[in-house]
C-alpha cells in the first residue's frame, strides 16, 4: 500500500510546486502507468515566515509550523516533509508535534553526500542555513564537513534567494554568479556542492558545477517516495 506524503510547503511556493512535480514524476518512474504519489500539500504564507526569520522570531515560527504539521497529520498524511532547508532550524519542534515520521531533509542530504564518499562539501543556502549551527552540525553527525562561501559571496547567494528565486524570478546573471561561487568552493577543496535551499534547483544544476551536485529538493523527494513505497526512511 502506498503511504500518503504530507508536504509542509509555501516556503516558498515556487519550491513547493517543484516538490509536487518531482514526487509525482519519481512515483511514475518507479511504478509506471498512471501511478502518481498520494500526497497532501499544506502551504503557509511565506510573507509571515520570512518576517519571523528576519526578526529572529524562531519560537513563533516553530509554533506555527508545528501546528501546520499536526493539521497535515489529521488530514491523513503518513509522513511529514518540511519543504525548506532554512526552517529545519525548528525541525525538532515539528518532529515532536507529530506521531508520523518526519523526513528530515538534512539527514537525507547528508546521507547521500556521505554515500558518495565525500567528506568536504560546499553549501549554498540562505544566510541562516550557512551561518547558524543547526545545519552544519547535523551534517557533521554524518561525517560531512560543510564549507560555505566567504563574504561578499554569501550575501550574493542569500540575496538571490530572497530577492529573486522566492519571488519567481530566475536570472541568467545570477546563474553566472552562482557558477563562479561554486567554482570557487571547488577550488578551495569542496568535493561536491549542496544546493541547500529548495529554490536553488530552479537556477543551477549539475551542468553548472565542476564537482557533483546534491540537490536537497530532489534528494528529499526521493527519500519520501522511497518511504511511501515501503522502503527504508
Ligand atoms: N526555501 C529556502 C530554503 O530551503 C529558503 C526560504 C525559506 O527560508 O524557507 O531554505
Amino acid at each position: 500500500m502506498m503511504r500518503t506524503i504530507g508536504l509542509l510547503g509555501g516556503m516558498s511556493w515556487e519550491s513547493s510546486a517543484e516538490y509536487y512535480r518531482l514526487l509525482n514524476e519519481e512515483t511514475r518512474e518507479r511504478l509506471g502507468g498512471h501511478h502518481c504519489a498520494k500526497s497532501i500539500l499544506l502551504t503557509v504564507d511565506f510573507a509571515d515566515i520570512e518576517a519571523m526569520q528576519r526578526e529572529g522570531r524562531w519560537d513563533d515560527a516553530a509554533h506555527a509550523l508545528a501546528e501546520a504539521a499536526t493539521s497535515l497529520e489529521r488530514a491523513g498524511a503518513d509522513m511529514v516533509l518540511l519543504c525548506t532547508n532554512t526552517m529545519h532550524r525548528v525541525a525538532d519542534a515539528i518532529e515532536a508535534a507529530v506521531d508520523v515520521p518526519f523526513v528530515h531533509l538534512v539527514d537525507a542530504t547528508a546521507r547521500r553526500v556521505a554515500a558518495a564518499g565525500i567528506t568536504t562539501v560546499g553549501l549554498l543556502a540562505t544566510r541562516f542555513t550557512m551561518e547558524m549551527d543547526f545545519y552544519r552540525d547535523r551534517m557533521r553527525h554524518h561525517g560531512v564537513e560543510a564549507m560555505v562561501p566567504d563574504e561578499p559571496d554569501r550575501a550574493i547567494v542569500h540575496d538571490v534567494i530572497y530577492q529573486e528565486l522566492t519571488q519567481g524570478r530566475v536570472e541568467d546573471s545570477s546563474r553566472e554568479e552562482y557558477r563562479r561561487i561554486i567554482a570557487g568552493l571547488a577550488r578551495r577543496g569542496a568535493q561536491g556542492v549542496i544546493l541547500g535551499c529548495t529554490e536553488i534547483t530552479l537556477l543551477v544544476g549539475p551542468a553548472d558545477s565542476p564537482v557533483p551536485v546534491f540537490d536537497s529538493t530532489r534528494i528529499h523527494v526521493e527519500t519520501a517516495v522511497e518511504l511511501a513505497l515501503g522502503g527504508p526512511a
